[in-house]
């Protein structure tokens, strides 16, 4: 990949895997400056303006989802979060809080690679100001066509209410990266329904009984257990 050095804000206050995370960073072709607290990373941020933020949550100075609410206020940067597996409720926090996705401590090279691509890919299209009037999109058998309101299976059309098209689109939009039960119910039904992620659970399920082969072991809209859903990866078609 022959793409531009990107700056990266890493702050974590383990030594072991800040190591090992700038390493995978600067593979993926990232100019790391690390940080160890919650205090060097903000500093490091204000300095280097990066294109992607690596945050742990659990930091010595400061809780890490207070410095994503601060971060939030005046800045859109995308955050990683790296948590700990005790750390569960803090993820969803984090996430609603404005974070991107989270990885759970240990995590292999290529889950890391894999969601720091993600998620640099999707501020590049963004950036590039093509939403909308980007081709379809598509992952593996599955492929969703805006433009046209299509949304077709091997080449099938499938028919969704306008619901389910909606909550598609909006993991289409996101996809590779994890929604949260409350964004998503925010997103599709509004303030009023954040704590009822039973109505999520629903859709959910019809959804996935007309887009996956087996809706038990879904390949296209994973979950994630305690905190929502992720759309695979795809890629977006040229027209
Ligand atoms: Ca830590």
């Amino acid at each position: 990949m022959t793409e531009a050095l990107r700056n990266a804000v890493l702050i974590e206050d383990d030594k072991m895997t800040r190591r090992y995370v700038a390493m995978v960073l600067g593979g993926v072709g990232c100019q790391v400056w690390e940080a160890e607290t919650a205090a060097q990373g903000v500093l490091a941020i204000a300095l280097h303006r990066p294109e992607l933020i690596v945050l742990d949550l659990g930091l010595p100075d400061r809780d890490g989802i207070e410095v994503i609410k601060e971060l939030r206020q005046t800045d859109d940067t995308p955050i990683l979060v790296l948590s700990a597996r005790t750390e569960e409720v803090q993820k969803v926090e984090a996430l609603d809080a404005g974070a991107d996705d989270y990885l759970t401590k240990p995590f292999g090279v290529l889950e890391l690679q894999s969601r720091i691509r993600v998620i640099l890919r999707r501020t590049m299209r963004t950036n590039k100001a093509t939403e909308g009037n980007g081709g379809p999109f598509e992952t593996e058998d599955l492929r969703v066509d805006i433009q046209q309101r299509l949304v077709t299976l091997k080449g099938q059309a499938i028919h969704l209410t306008p619901l389910e098209y909606r909550i598609l689109t909006l993991l289409v939009a996101n996809a590779g990266r994890v929604l949260t039960h409350r964004q998503i119910l925010q997103q599709i039904w509004g303030d009023g329904y954040m704590d009822r992620p039973h109505y999520l659970r629903v859709f959910m399920a019809g959804l996935r009984r007309k887009i996956e082969e087996n809706p038990a072991d879904p390949k296209y809209i994973l979950t994630e257990t305690g905190i929502g859903y992720r759309l695979a990866s795809g890629r977006t078609v040229q027209r």
